[in-house]
């Protein structure tokens, strides 16, 4: 890694769960940045060169290192983000997974294709197309995950040739920089460098730049989105959701209770493919409910470093649990009602698992991204308002369908508005590198992942023809033009394409 340039300020990382200084890092200037973008587009020839098996020896090095050094990944990533010590494992294994899995199969992705002509009469070329990465790519994330989110790009971005620049949330940085040490331990090349830094940092980011992947709420997508459109430069947006659940009369309820909570609550809400809304068939409806309530209840919420004693941890930060806390509170303003849980522990950020009934579609815990410990449910007559419901949202990320019936599941999901539908399970999708990750409507542009489409976004696909075997001295379509020329090529091509005998002559 190259070193983070001097910078202009100093931000200060915080633990949410005792608001403690965990440690602080650089607000890298924008001329910084410029510099660093530099430095690695110098390198990056040298890092294709290598091609996919040299890259991956380099991924796999650094696999090493994360394992080698887990539980200090562990560690940091709770003291930047308050989360529980099970879900800052699980942000480990998440490097170590995706470099499992495009380490190997980049090479087989990334290969030269030869497709057959599209007519018998292009088969005077020989038809080629490859991949060429990007020089640079910036990946720009949320404070969410602190550690699995750059991995997600990171790790295709890299395998894929390109150098890349992360610039994590400036609320939890410190994570990414322990990558960052990771990579200079192993002694890879200099083309994956980390700078830190707030919105500024991210502007210069959007500003230099080859490809950009950004992951984070929809309002900063849009202003990136605008100032990537104008330089004419691509990018792609994993942005905000309000995912839905539906309940239907056949589901099996205890599942469906146990898998919505954890789908709702997981990192205490503040995931982009929680369930933030619950639709639920009147027959089963208070069954559910009185599921739902239970398991929620028995949720243990705290800050356990090492011992895995917790399931709910803490909010990111203060604005967070504002906007949790207004969520439940004007929701109880306009006549809902909390089954269990509803305000802040006292404690950090915590805010308690909370459970909302009597919500309806004008509220701003329907309406808004919450990405908090709650769980509003409205009860639905049928499959058709449940779908209707579902899709009245600006959001399309993910959702899922809770069901006895599987071809009722494929049916309810074909009518469902979002890049990714779970039967019977939350998140699942996720955990799925073949398939793609992308949101419709205001949750995205574009997608990460889905096999080699994942790594194939970062290349541009380069086509080449050559002759096929001769060279003729010259193609019958050059000049000069003639009647008897123009006549031949019509009838082949007429003869491909004519139905019945009066368009053959
Ligand atoms: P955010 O948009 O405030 O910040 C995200 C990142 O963008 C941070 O690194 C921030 O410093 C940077 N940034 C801010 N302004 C910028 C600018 N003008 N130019 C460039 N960079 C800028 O988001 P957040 O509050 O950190 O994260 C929460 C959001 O992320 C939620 O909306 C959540 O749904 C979304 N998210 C989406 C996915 C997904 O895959 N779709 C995954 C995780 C989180």
């Amino acid at each position: 890694m190259t070193s983070t340039p001097t910078a202009d300020a100093t931000i200060v990382v915080r633990n949410p769960a005792n608001d403690s200084v965990v440690g602080s890092v650089a607000d890298t200037s924008s001329a910084a940045v410029a510099e660093v973008i530099a430095s690695l587009r110098a390198h990056q020839p040298h890092w294709e060169s290598l091609g996919p098996t040299g890259r991956s020896k380099v991924l796999f090095a650094l696999q090493d290192w994360i394992l080698d050094n887990a539980r200090q990944l562990a560690d940091v990533v709770q003291s930047e983000s308050g989360k529980v010590r099970a879900e800052a494992e699980l942000e480990v294994t998440a490097w170590v997974d995706l470099i499992s899995y495009w380490g190997r199969k980049a090479e087989k992705f990334l290969a030269d294709e030869h497709p057959a002509p599209h007519s018998p009469l292009g088969r005077i070329k020989k038809l080629t197309t490859w991949y060429r990465p990007y020089s640079v790519v910036g990946v720009i994330t949320p404070w969410n995950y602190p550690l699995a989110m750059g991995a997600m790009d990171i790790v295709p971005a890299l395998m894929a040739g390109a150098a890349v620049l992360h610039k994590p949330s400036e609320v939890t940085p410190l994570s990414a920089v322990e990558i960052a040490r990771g990579w200079a331990e192993v002694g890879a090349p200099p083309v994956f460098t980390v700078v830190t830094g707030g919105a500024s940092a991210g502007a210069a980011v959007v500003e230099e730049v080859d490809f950009l992947q950004f992951t984070g709420s929809t309002p900063t997508g849009r202003i990136i989105a605008r100032r990537r459109a104008e330089t004419f430069k691509p990018y792609s947006l994993e942005l905000g959701g309000k995912d839905p659940a539906i309940v239907l009369a056949d589901a099996d309820l205890d599942r469906a209770a146990h898998g919505i909570a954890w789908g709702a609550l997981l990192n205490a809400g503040q995931t982009c493919v929680s369930i933030e809304r619950v639709y639920v068939e009147a027959p089963v409806y208070d069954a559910f409910i009185a599921k739902l309530t239970e398991q929620v209840e028995s949720l243990r919420v705290g800050r356990d470093d090492r011992e895995f004693r917790y399931d709910v941890g803490a909010l990111a930060n203060q604005q967070q649990l504002e906007i949790v806390s207004r969520h439940v509170d004007e929701a109880v303003a306009a006549g809902a009602r909390v089954l269990t849980g509803g305000k802040p522990t006292g404690i950090g950020t915590f805010f308690e698992p909370t459970v909302l009934v009597d919500v309806d579609h004008s509220m701003s815990c329907i309406r808004e991204e919450t990405f908090g410990p709650t769980i509003p449910v409205i009860e639905v007559a049928d499959e058709d308002e449940a779908v209707l419901l579902a899709n009245d949202s600006e959001y399309g990320l993910s959702a899922s369908i809770w069901t006895g019936d599987r071809k009722r599941g494929h049916r309810v999901a074909r009518r469902l508005d979002a890049g990714a539908v779970n039967i019977n399970d939350s998140i699942a999708n996720v955990f799925n590198f073949v398939l793609p990750m992308g949101g419709w409507k205001q949750s995205g542009i574009g997608s990460r992942w889905g096999g080699a489409a994942g790594i194939r976004k970062y290349c541009r696909q380069q086509a080449l023809t050559e002759p096929a075997v001769l060279t003729i001295p010259r193609e019958v379509y050059w000049f000069p033009y003639s009647k008897g020329k123009s006549g031949f090529a019509f009838t082949l091509v007429r003869g491909l394409g004519a139905r019945g005998r009066r368009r053959l002559g």
